[in-house]
This record gives C-alpha cells, structure tokens and sequence, in this order.
C-alpha cells in the first residue's frame, strides 16, 4: 500500500513538473546577452533564415529554443585587423545586421529599447539588440560612441583582448591600474546617452572602477565564474559581488573551455597549431568560399581533443553566482558564434535553451527566479541605464 502511494506521489509530481515547464514556456523571454553572428553576414553570407548544421544561431533553431532576445555582438579584434580598419568593419557588421533583420522581419525586429523588448516578446518574434565590443572601435571619440548608440548598440564592453586608451584587458598589460581617467569620463559618458557599460574582458581593478564610476548597474556580458573555474577570462567572487551591490548583471559564457579549466588547457595547448592552420587556409585560398568551411573542419578537429564539458557545468557557474549573488544578478551571455565551435554538450546552438530552465527547477529554483536568470535581468539592466539617462 505505502508503495503504490510512494509511486503514485512520484508521478503526480512528474505531471505536476511538466506542467510548470509547459507553463512557464509559454511566454518566458529567454534572452542571450552575447551572441556573434553579424561578421558572418558579412564574411561568408551567411543567412538566419535558413538551418545549418554548423555554427550556433540562425531563425529556426531559435525557434526551436524559443530565444527571445540577442545582444549581437560587433566587434573587430584589435590583433585580427589594422587600427585603420576597426571602425568600418564595426560599422560594415552593424548595418550586416540591420539588412538581415529588415530581410526577416516577419521573425524578427530591432529592438531599441527595454520597453521594445517586451512589445516584440510579446508579438512573438525575436527582439534583436546590438552592442560594440572593445573601446578601441570608436576611434577614441565620444562622438562615434554617440553615433554608435543612434544606430542601436545598447553596450559597449570598454575592452576587448587587448588594453587600450580607457581601460586594461584582462588578457594584456596593465598600464591603467584599472580604468584610465579617460576611460571614467567614458564611463560617465555612457551613462548620460544611455548606453549599458559592458565590464566582460576587463582587468578585475577595471571592473571595479567602472562599477565605482557608474551611475548605472554595470553588465558583464559574458564571463564565468573563477571560483569554478580558475582561468583568465572568469570573475572572482569578489568582482561579482560589487557588480551585484551596484544591481548589475553577470551573464555567463558558455564555451567549453572557460567553464571548466581542464578543457581550458587542452585549448590552450592547441590554440596556437589551430590558429597557423586556419591562417594558412586563409591566405591560400582568399578567394575561394569554401575556405570556410575548411576553417570549420580545423576548429572541429581541435574541438574533438578537448575533454567533453556538459551544460551542466553551465548551470553549476549560475547557481554560483544565484547563491553568493543572488538570483538577480546572474543571466546567460553565451558568446555563440564567437567560440570557435568550443561548446558544451547539451548546449550545442541557440534550439537547447529550454534545457536550462529544465535545469534551473531541477536545482530548485522558482519561477521568478528562473524568469529572471533566464532574461528579465538584463531587460532590468538595460533600462536602468536608460533611467540614468541625460533627459
Ligand atoms: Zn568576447
């Protein structure tokens, strides 16, 4: 008798959970903070209507996992292009972005702002915002930054691989001890248009002057946790707890070798052989299209080598942040299209979003809070600064 109680109360709780996951899908907006699509538009022609079975984004395997929201990212690497080049090319894969989705607009629609994410949500397509990554593609001027915000880039992440004029890059020398008196005033300078200041890349003493700096919460793109996972490119507790006092948001990267430090150095390790073969590709083949896909071939070949990463190591560096944090400063920036193919199991492309809010209620996590990681905090922080705007 106890037994056929005991099954019977495992199933009722089986159906009960179903149910609040069918709830819940119905209109949760799933936004990603850092997706890098818009360089392919313009390198390969590559297009969103149709589905390929490689890189992470395109309509309908969006559809598929009901994302609601993008942050495109636009950048240049400084190491990738000449300084000359760094402003038109943001500006070539910005207005790349615009035509593809003015192309598919009965699926998608520019957002301009908090309040236009929430209207395009709700009509049922895909809101799509853009950002800048690194301060070294405004050519120094607060004026392009300006021009940069009219034609829709709602963050800029002050800096990329590399330290420059405003702030150190995590990844390069310090010779600001953080932010530069120049990068403060650019701080203040994106408060007063508008615009979210992206703290990903940046020296942890960046960081925290930014956070100092600003009027507005600040928001981390797309970083990971280092208490997790101890690399470069993560944040200690430290820095994501004063993110998170000044109410910002930390969105999570998902490539693979970032979120657990054993494939971090296998990648690594093999960076430097991967990156001469595709450079080689490149330059013998300028000409012909299906350098692509060979580029492809050598990312998958180095990929095979890297210890296999599951998306649940994802929902362990959430659940860090939910907990030392708080379930308000966390979301999911996953850097798709930018991370050479390196993704976890689970979480291949932008169709397997919905196995993190399976996830989030397995761990515990309520329905606001799901809401909340999964997007309403980066609508949160995106119209905080827009608050903090000069009226
Ligand atoms: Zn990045």
């Amino acid at each position: 008798m106890l037994r056929l109680l005991l099954s019977l109360l495992v199933c009722l709780s089986a159906v009960t959970a179903q149910d609040r996951y069918e709830r819940l899908m119905r209109d949760i907006l799933i936004f990603d903070a850092h997706i890098d699509t818009p360089r392919y538009f313009v390198d390969e022609g590559y297009r969103l209507a149709d589905e390929h079975g490689y890189y992470e984004l395109d309509i309908p395997r969006m559809k598929k996992g009901k994302l609601g929201a993008v942050l495109f990212g636009i950048y240049a690497q400084p190491g990738d292009y000449a300084p000359q080049l760094w402003l038109p090319r943001s500006i070539e894969c910005l207005e790349a972005l615009h035509r593809e989705i003015k192309t598919n607009r009965a699926d998608m629609e520019f957002a301009w702002s908090a309040t236009d994410i929430e209207r395009i949500h709700k009509s049922g397509k895909l809101a799509a915002l853009a950002s800048l990554e690194g301060g070294h593609l405004i050519a120094d001027s607060t004026r392009v930054l300006g021009a940069f915000h009219r034609l829709g880039i709602r963050y800029m992440t002050l800096a990329h691989f590399k330290t420059n004029n405003f702030a150190d890059s995590m990844t390069d020398v310090e010779v600001h001890n953080g932010l530069s008196t120049f990068g403060k005033d650019l701080v203040r300078e994106m408060n007063r248009i508008g615009m979210m200041v992206d703290v990903s890349h940046i020296s942890d003493k960046a960081v925290l002057d930014a956070v100092e700096t600003s009027k507005a919460p600040v928001l981390a793109s797309h970083s990971s946790v280092k208490a997790i996972s101890p690399i470069a490119r993560n944040m200690p507790d430290e820095v994501i707890k004063a993110v998170a006092r000044k109410g910002g948001v930390i969105c999570i990267n998902f490539h693979a070798g970032y979120l657990d430090p054993k494939a971090y150095d296998v990648y690594m390790k093999n960076r430097p052989a991967r990156d001469q073969e595709i450079k080689e590709v490149l330059a013998m083949r300028a000409n012909d299209p299906s350098k692509w896909e060979l580029v492809r071939g050598i990312q998958r070949k180095y990929y095979a080598q890297m210890p296999k990463v599951s998306y649940k190591v994802l929902l362990q560096h959430i659940d860090h942040i939910a907990k030392i944090a708080g379930p308000d400063h966390v979301a999911l920036g996953s850097d798709f299209d930018g991370v050479s193919g390196m993704v976890p199991v689970g979480m291949e492309d932008v169709s397997k979003y919905p196995v993190l809010v399976k996830g989030l209620m397995e761990m515990g996590y309520n329905d606001t809070d799901i809401r909340k990681i999964m997007g309403l905090n980066i609508v949160r922080v995106l119209r905080a600064a827009e608050e903090a705007a000069e009226k």
